[in-house]
């Protein structure tokens, strides 16, 4: 049967499923907010909702000390604040991230150093990082791109070995597991994001938790002006800066009851994830890569992001996608643009009033024009995002699957 002609060129669209009504929020957030709203109090040291909140967080994360903030970036800044590094300390992390992920660390006069990444897993390569290693690191920043756990052994072995601090940056990664473990209990402290796009969500928020008592009694405080909420602390006398990045008991609320529902939201996720992913191996479409995970791990896909070899198409990689989206699949070129260290904040050094004072202060000489991660720089131009929607139908993910199949089988060189 010879092929379809491309819905870019007049053909039929090979997507004609469409999402059903989907309701993130529901009875459970009514529930919690009605309840609130009788309560005397909507501060977090005071209401149950954060403390609801902690206690959802815990049957999937048991981490002693947790403090919920005001975003995923808030978390990550007061778990890079709680370390107390020097100015100047280096944290390596992925070129491929939020900038959330490096928020924090620069405004704690630290720098973010970049080690590549692995072409098919997309998470940091323990071997890039070691080499990233120099004698001003001081932690690696391991993030969980796109719902796939990082090798978090490697990582946890190589810090132990440098002495390093190992962060966890599971906001894409709600429910992903390295091992059966659930990402965010190998390293020394991790951070979890609720803001509008990840798995769970109450509009903005994250949460900062560890096990490391070098680290856990200090984290409330690293997140609320360094005061000390204690009723028999001197709450207002604080021995250092830090912002405030509280949480609010209506975020925690919706947040508690969103957390109830996480494994049944990450088991829609992978449903989706791993259909798709199956349609298209069966496939076997030459000059694509799909993403690698190791069988013995839970990747709770975010999104999917899959590679094309640019010589096995006549087509550019923002051609081919172009012509998915005729198709009437949810996909987009890439992720981010470019990696972290090219954006111009970044290539400029314009952190703090145009300027970089540790850098001025000659306690780094990292210079982000010279970074190159090729790697990294090679998967963002040459790989496309397919979407992963909880309430997506077989039949949809199915036909998703046929539509890149249509396209790129069309554009083969
Ligand atoms: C979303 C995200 C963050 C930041 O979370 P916010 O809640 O938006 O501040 C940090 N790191 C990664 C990898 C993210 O995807």
């Amino acid at each position: 049967m010879p092929a379809q002609p491309l819905a870019l060129q007049g053909g039929p669209k090979t997507v004609t499923a469409t999402l059903p009504e989907h309701h993130r929020w529901g009875r459970e957030e009514l529930a919690r907010l009605t309840a609130m709203v009788d309560q005397p109090s909507l501060f977090y040291s005071k209401g149950p909702q954060c403390g609801a909140l902690l206690e959802e967080f815990r049957k999937t994360y048991p981490l002693r000390w947790a403090f919920p903030t005001s975003s995923g970036t808030a978390a990550l800044h007061v778990a890079v604040a709680a370390l107390q590094l020097p100015p100047g300390s280096e944290i390596i992390t992925s070129p491929i991230t939020d900038m959330g992920s490096v928020i924090g660390i620069l405004y704690q006069q630290l720098v973010p150093t970049f080690a590549d990444i692995d072409p098919h897993t997309y998470n940091l390569d323990p071997a890039a990082v070691r080499r990233a290693i120099t004698p001003k690191t001081r932690a690696i920043m391991a993030v969980h791109l796109a719902g796939a756990p990082s090798d978090n052994a490697a990582l946890a072995a190589l810090a132990r070995e440098h002495n390093l601090i190992l962060i966890e940056d599971c906001a894409q990664s709600w429910g992903a597991q390295f091992r059966g473990q659930p990402v965010g209990l190998t390293g020394h402290i991790a951070c979890y994001s609720f803001n509008e796009f990840k798995h769970v969500s109450c509009g903005d928020g994250g949460i900062v938790a560890t096990n490391d008592e070098r680290f856990g009694p200090t984290l409330a405080k690293w997140g609320d002006k360094f005061y000390d909420r204690n009723p028999t602390a001197d709450a207002r006398n604080p021995a250092t800066l830090a912002p405030n990045y509280r949480m609010s008991e209506p975020q925690a609320a919706v947040a508690a009851a969103q957390l109830g529902k996480l494994p049944a939201i990450v088991a829609a996720h992978i449903r989706v994830g791993s259909r798709l992913l199956a349609r298209l191996r069966a496939a076997s479409l030459p000059g694509v890569a799909l993403p690698v995970i190791d069988p013995r791990d839970t990747h709770t896909f975010w999104f999917c992001l899959l590679r094309l070899v640019p010589a096995a198409f006549r087509a550019s990689r923002d051609e081919i996608c172009a012509a998915l989206v005729a198709e009437g699949a949810t996909a987009s070129p890439g992720y981010i643009p470019q990696p972290v260290y090219r954006y111009p904040v970044f290539r400029n050094h314009n952190f703090f009033a145009g300027s970089w004072p540790v850098r001025e202060a000659g306690l780094t000489t990292v210079d982000y024009r010279q970074v190159s991660c090729p790697v990294a720089e090679a998967i963002l131009a040459d790989s496309i995002s397919l979407r992963i929607h909880p309430a997506m139908t077989d039949e949809h993910v199915d036909q998703t699957a046929d539509a890149f199949a249509k396209v790129v089988r069309h554009y083969a060189a």
